[in-house]
């Protein structure tokens, strides 16, 4: 009786375990891009990319991960997104500040660094980094407008390419990306929700795909456990 008892506790404590595994027992948030650039997701859409020698922050919102970037990606004007606040904490007089044109005019004069105004379909090298822009819109709810020529991001880090894809919908675009890396929205009501992700998966088709836009303002922790048990992809939950 007493051996049933332990085998028992110890059968808890591995599905336990699992459980948090799932969750991304991953405290420091980080997934390694290649032997030169890492990946840390900062909270919400938020994320930085270290390369060998450069630091890339997107969509930074209420972060507490602050040093000086050398390039600031920006996917659209909502606050959660585009946050002055934020940009003051990271931004220095060589950093460069990609945004669409509503956005930029939320915080020109109020931040330094030097300003790019991009739309859908840029191709871009800034501080030796290859970036694209790419649509990023609503197809079953209004607040991100395809008319408003809000972006996501395709960065190549070190020959790794990581799509950032904004607050969107799956939108037939997806299809054409050629991408490794996708951080894609998961949290609803803004965005996809999690069984909308994982139709995005199979269009994208990317190597690894990790879940954000969710546990702040919209989506929880399931929200992600959700999106990895639908997806037909490679998920790391961070
Ligand atoms: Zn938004």
């Amino acid at each position: 009786m007493r051996r049933i008892f332990i085998v028992l506790i110890i059968m808890a404590f591995l599905i336990i375990g699992c459980y948090t595994n799932n969750r991304g027992e991953n405290s420091m948030h980080e997934y390694k891009l290649n032997e030169n650039s890492m990946l840390y997701w900062l909270g919400h859409a938020s994320f930085k990319i270290k390369t060998q020698d450069k630091t890339i922050y997107i969509d930074p919102f209420e972060i507490e991960d602050v040093e000086t970037a050398d390039i600031v990606l920006v996917t659209h004007s909502h606050y959660d997104h585009c946050s002055i606040n934020d940009l003051k904490k990271i931004v220095g007089d060589g950093t460069v500040i990609l945004a669409p044109g509503d956005c930029t005019s939320k915080f020109a004069g109020k931040v330094g660094g030097k300003l790019v105004l991009v739309s859908p379909g840029d191709k871009k090298t800034i501080e030796g980094i290859e970036i694209e822009t790419v649509p990023s819109y609503n197809v079953n709810k209004q607040f991100h407008p395809q008319q408003n020529a809000w972006v996501g991001y395709i960065v190549d880090a070190s020959g790794t390419r990581v799509y950032h894809a904004g607050d969107t919908d799956v939108i037939p675009e997806m299809s054409n990306f050629n991408v490794d890396v996708a951080l894609l929205p998961v949290g609803g009501t803004y965005t996809m929700d999690a069984a909308e992700a994982a139709k995005a998966c199979d269009a994208i088709n990317p190597k690894v795909v990790i879940p954000m836009h969710y546990n702040k303002i919209v989506g929880n922790l399931e929200s992600a456990d959700e999106f990895k048990k639908l997806a037909k992809c490679n998920v790391e939950i961070i």
